[in-house]
């Protein structure tokens, strides 16, 4: 398997202000052809600690990308730097030049002298264009090793990884491809749903399985080299099955949806509509089942319904049910869900009311303290929990609770 290693070069990387997402990106691409990131660095625009980490990395890995330092300026050193790290010199491409000042024309300027250090490439490298910009990338095999040095913006980098890059490392991979399957799992913790089903995975030690807890879910990573493209989809398939036959209906995706996709999809199979009142999640439901393209195919309508006025104006949440059970209970959450369902004419409903904190809780109803409710045709029901977590996190969780609560209650319905 080869290894990689990715340097993300620029003294902003080094500032709370900025971070380098170039090498996620990147790893995904090389993970996919089942190369191995085995190091990232983050450098700033020093010249010596660039050196010494561009010697290194040739030196431990098999392949090599750098993005960012490659523009005109005086704190842009990739390409001298590297150059020197390589052993090589750099040569001057009259080509580039003229190409450079025809590119600042047509933007209807005359090329700033300073831009002529981009026509320097590095002896043997072959050129990326850059469509998106003015630095060019270089790529070059040294005694095996790749090589690739792109400009920072990712969307400079990007295209030109993919058009000139990828499948050079595709070969030099050789055939091996990677699948990658995500399930996940709601209403459970990382323990228990590893002690449900390590004896599944087990018994595939080719298949790396690695369970991660992930705000509001807990998600099984599955992956797995092989030569054979169809045989690994079935054998991670297999495994899908076998955990959704021990976990049963805990688990919400096989596919590493959202909890709003699979929700979306199971209102648009059966072609039926929701409408949603929120009171403590202040409109986050609503915006994740809006970021699900295509969700007006069943999402009519949200409700952000925060006082108490507001909830019986709005809602037609009697003030009786209010004063007796207080805006945090059941009885309220269900009174939100009808009030919502009647206003809305939606096939479904759901509705939340709860106490984010930090302030707000009392002994019978400490922060995170939620009530869920759920109404559709002539019924309702309620659901309390009580979630862990600062206030970010209770509003997260909430919203994921009200949307599995109406998951469930969609698959019991079919
Ligand atoms: P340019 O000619 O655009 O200056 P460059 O190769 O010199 O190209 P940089 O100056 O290093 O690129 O970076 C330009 C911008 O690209 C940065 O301000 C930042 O917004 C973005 N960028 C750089 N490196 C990264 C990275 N690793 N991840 C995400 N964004 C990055
Ligand atoms: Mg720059």
């Amino acid at each position: 398997m080869l290894s990689a290693e990715i340097i993300a070069i620029g003294s902003e990387l080094l500032t709370p202000e900025r971070s380098d997402t170039n090498s996620l990106w990147l790893t995904q691409k090389l993970n996919d052809i089942g190369i191995e990131v085995k190091l990232k660095t983050i450098v700033g625009d020093d010249e010596a600690r660039l050196e010494e980490t561009i010697r290194d990395a040739v030196k431990r890995s098999d392949i090599v990308i750098t993005t960012g330092g490659l523009g005109p300026t005086e704190d842009d050193l990739t390409r001298q730097v590297s150059a020197r790290a390589l052993n090589k010199t750099l040569e001057y491409h009259n080509d580039l030049e003229v190409h450079l000042r025809a590119r600042f024309r047509a933007w209807g300027r005359e090329m700033p002298e300073i831009n002529k250090r981009q026509a320097y490439i590095i002896e043997g490298a072959d050129i990326l264009p850059n469509p998106n910009g003015s630095a060019v990338g270089m790529y070059l095999s040294v005694d095996g090793k790749h090589i690739a040095i792109f400009p920072g913006p990712p969307r400079e980098m990007q295209p030109m990884f993919e058009n000139h890059v990828f499948d050079r490392l595709k070969v030099a991979a050789g055939d091996v491809i990677v699948k990658r399957r995500v399930l996940k799992i709601s209403g459970m913790g990382e323990s228990a749903v590893d002690e449900a089903i390590a004896p599944i995975y087990v018994t595939y030690p080719d298949v790396q399985t690695s369970i991660l807890f992930n705000k509001s879910e807990v998600e099984a990573h599955l992956w797995l080299r092989s030569e054979d493209s169809i045989q690994a989809d079935a054998t991670l398939e297999e495994i899908a099955q076998k955990i959704v036959g021990k976990l049963g209906t805990a688990v919400f995706s096989i596919q590493g949806e959202s909890m709003e996709e699979v929700v979306g999809r199971l209102l648009k199979k059966r072609g039926e509509t929701l409408s949603v009142a929120e009171s403590c999640t202040g409109g986050l439901i609503g915006s994740r089942l809006t970021d699900v393209p295509g969700s007006s195919a069943y999402f009519i309508e949200g409700v952000v319904s925060y006082s108490n006025t507001a909830k019986m104006r709005t809602l037609n949440v009697p003030e009786a049910t209010l004063q007796e059970f207080g805006a945090v209970s059941a009885e309220t959450a269900a009174a939100m869900a009808e009030g919502m369902r009647d206003a809305a004419k939606t096939d479904h409903s759901i509705s939340v009311t709860g106490i984010a904190g930090p302030d707000g809780g009392s002994d019978e109803k400490p922060v995170g303290t939620v009530f869920v409710g759920y109404a559709n045709g002539g019924r309702s029901k309620t659901m309390k929990i009580v979630l862990p977590g600062d206030r970010y996190l209770i509003r997260w969780r909430a919203s994921q609770a009200a949307l599995d609560y109406l998951r469930r209650q969609l698959l019991k319905a079919t």
